[in-house]
């Protein structure tokens, strides 16, 4: 007999039946969105939600935008998809536009479907580029899920999903956790870099290195002492920066690229997610003219930028720009900042927002700084959930609350979460 999916039970079944989601489910998950608008979305039963995962940290202007919707539509009745191998009228403004926001040293945007891809084309441009093979990527970063971007990806549990030993090419280089910092950060000279330049020098075949330039898992943004020693160092050694804006990008961090709070000139840098303005999806690898020279890409991608995706992800910049969307995320992520510390919860150890990329890091004891052990995280999780509150769990030791909304969430919106995570903080301590 077959079932029509009218109602929510039914819809909810058949997912767990048909829809393949091989990593572990918080309670209340996966939500089935029935609607959505600005930061807040609509499950099939009619709850509501504060979506702060904005999508997974795509719709930075908030969910069907108007403007974006409108983009859309309009190119949906013009022409849809070409491939790579051709172009189309959206494709091309939409490349001349990231070369006129990225850095200067950035020249032309090779576009594919998703931030693993970028990463993948980005590995590719960098080892043919310099003849070298290895690539160095940060302790804690994040690259994607295709195995080249794994291989350059820290987390060994997800490493291991690729069920194969990973290349001997790549290695891992420390990534600056200063809440955590061995040294102290009072004393920072950047002591966590001091084995570098030798580990660089061991490894002369080194390429590039990758890495989000602030880390979206936990949200850590690195001092400008410790980017300035890394771009010296790399430099001095011709070695090329690939800065992974995947998740920094499109104003998520207050400005339109995580480089620019750095003055980083990465040789490649590479975008995805808010990309496609949440239409399809779009991922963008830019390079500099002298690494594109020489380079062969093997051949075309089906999906080399979807002319729909790419009208919408125009709209996406437009409307950041009309509505001044990257000044009010930094304004919104310190207003996050501040509500947050104002609780003087004891279990918030930091609250680290650079623009809306972080969150709050919860720990047992605030001066031991004890992680706050994974049953009251999960139970935190699930009452944020029950309230109405979408976020993801993320971090290296997993105990940080991922708050990343849309860039237009507004102060009322930001009270609504902050007084939910009052009282389920005390209520889940109150019940340990
Ligand atoms: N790099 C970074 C920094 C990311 O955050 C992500 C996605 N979370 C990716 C790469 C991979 O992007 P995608 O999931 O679109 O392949």
């Amino acid at each position: 007999m077959t079932d029509d999916l009218t109602n929510a039970a039914s819809i909810e079944a058949a997912d767990q039946q048909y829809v393949m989601r091989p990593w572990p489910h918080p309670t209340g998950e996966p939500v089935i969105v029935a609607k959505a608008s600005g930061c807040t979305i609509t499950d099939i039963h009619g709850k509501e939600y504060l979506d702060l995962t904005a999508g997974y940290f795509v719709n930075n202007a908030g969910h069907c935008h108007p403007r974006i919707v409108e983009a859309a539509t309009k190119q949906l009745h013009q022409v849809l998809q070409v491939s790579g191998k051709h172009g189309t009228v959206a494709v091309v403004k939409l490349a001349k536009r990231l070369i006129e926001l990225g850095p200067p040293s950035l020249n032309k945007v090779f576009f594919s479907t998703g931030g693993s891809e970028a990463n993948e084309f980005a590995l590719k441009l960098a080892r043919q580029g310099t003849k070298k093979t290895d690539v160095a990527y940060l302790e804690n970063g994040y690259h994607g899920l295709t195995i080249g971007a794994l291989e350059v990806t820290a987390s060994e549990k997800y490493r291991e999903s690729a069920g194969k030993p990973m290349g001997p090419e790549n290695y891992a280089i420390p990534n600056a956790y200063c809440y955590r910092c061995k040294f102290g950060v009072e004393n920072c000279s950047t002591q966590c870099l001091d084995g570098v330049e030798a580990t660089l020098d061991a490894r002369p075949k080194t390429a590039a290195i990758i890495a989000e330039i602030i880390q979206a898992v936990g949200g850590l943004a690195p001092p400008q002492k410790w980017w300035d020693r890394v771009d010296k160092i790399r430099k001095a050694r011709g070695i090329l920066l690939i800065a992974d804006e995947v998740q920094t990008g499109l104003g998520r961090t207050g400005k339109m690229f995580a480089v620019e709070h750095y003055g980083l000139e990465p040789e490649i840098m590479t975008g995805g997610k808010g990309l496609s303005g949440g239409v399809g999806s779009l991922a963008a690898t830019i390079a500099s003219d002298a690494l594109v020279k020489n380079f062969f890409g093997g051949t075309t991608p089906t999906n080399g930028g979807n002319a729909v995706s790419a009208a919408a992800g125009l709209a996406l910049i437009e409307t950041l720009e009309a509505e001044k969307l990257v000044d009010h995320c930094a304004t919104m992520g310190r207003y996050f900042t501040e509500a947050a510390w104002a609780l003087r919860d004891p279990w918030i150890g930091d609250v680290r927002f650079t623009g809306l990329l972080g969150g709050i890091e919860l720990v047992a004891n605030r001066d031991s700084k004890e992680v706050l052990g994974k049953g009251a995280i999960a139970k935190i999780k699930d009452g944020l959930h029950a309230a109405g509150m979408l976020i993801t769990i993320s971090g290296l030791y997993g105990n940080c609350l991922r708050l990343q909304p849309p860039l237009s969430v507004t102060p009322a919106q930001i009270d609504q979460f902050i007084g939910a995570l009052r009282t389920v903080l005390n209520s889940v301590r109150s019940a340990s």
